[in-house]
């Protein structure tokens, strides 16, 4: 599941200033964990400490409320007990991988996605999001094909995923599920191997740090995670990080320590 932090990593630099540089560089100076990061080492700690989700997500926003939430997230989570609002945002998405890292079972991880999407998004769309980064993670991991990965998440989220880079290119800036999530999956699936899955993300511009997130979330899954851009995401994080989530984090980066490959 350390792939998702790796993508925010090395997405984040250009959330804010898109590239659409195809060898744009991996985890060099300027980059830091954000929000996608912390959400994710959160799920992780629900799936692992049996918290409930809405107590971790909101439990991690107080620790680092600076690093990248959205105003509507972070009034969410500032009011303990607060119902979900109707985001379709791609918070949803950005959160999930732990799930499909953790659970085995097809069916019971879709469910998992669903419950932890609508402590805080009700909106469709926002479980649609979850639903693919936690469906592609199985699938992939499971040994199906790209093509046929593909095709099982239309079904299961309706979104499509035959993306021409060249329109999304030219689209404005989306944190939608529906706009970045698409072609994240479509980035982990055609490109052939982790970190040109992120060069391909990230180049698609739009909210470069959650695609990179989702990207890495399933390239991962599909290609196992580079020895050396992990390492150094690593300690990008830890540098970023407030002291109260290193030990989540090292337990991120354990739990996918047998895909490190040289
Ligand atoms: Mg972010």
């Amino acid at each position: 599941m350390f792939g998702a932090i790796i993508g925010d990593t090395c997405g984040s630099k250009y959330e804010w200033r898109n590239t659409h540089d195809p060898a744009v560089p991996l985890g060099d100076q300027g980059c830091q964990a954000t929000d996608d990061t912390v959400m994710t080492l959160a799920t992780l700690e629900a799936l692992t400490g049996n918290r409930d989700y809405a107590t971790s997500y909101r439990r991690f926003w107080r620790l680092s409320p600076d690093i990248g939430f959205g105003p509507r997230f972070a009034r969410w989570a500032s009011q303990d007990g607060a119902p979900a609002n109707d985001s379709c945002g791609n918070g949803s998405a950005m959160r999930a991988a732990p799930i499909g890292w953790l659970i085995d079972d097809f069916d019971a991880a879709l469910r998992e996605a669903d419950t932890a999407t609508l402590v805080s998004h009700q909106h469709p769309d926002a479980v649609a999001g979850a639903r693919a980064v936690v469906a592609g993670i199985i699938l992939l991991r499971q040994g199906m094909a790209p093509a046929a990965v593909a095709r099982r998440l239309t079904l299961v989220t309706g979104y499509e995923f035959a993306i021409d880079p060249q329109e999304v290119r030219r689209r404005p800036f989306d944190a939608t599920c529906a706009g970045s999530v698409p072609q994240a999956v479509w980035a982990a699936l055609t490109a052939d191997g982790f970190e040109a899955a992120l060069r391909l993300a990230i180049s698609l511009g739009g909210d470069s740090d959650t695609i990179a997130c989702v990207t890495g979330a399933l390239a991962e899954a599909r290609f196992g995670l580079p020895r050396s851009l992990a390492a150094t995401c690593l300690a990008i994080a830890r540098a970023t990080l407030p002291r109260e989530l290193h030990p989540t984090l090292e337990l991120a980066y354990d739990l996918s320590r047998s895909r490190l490959i040289d």
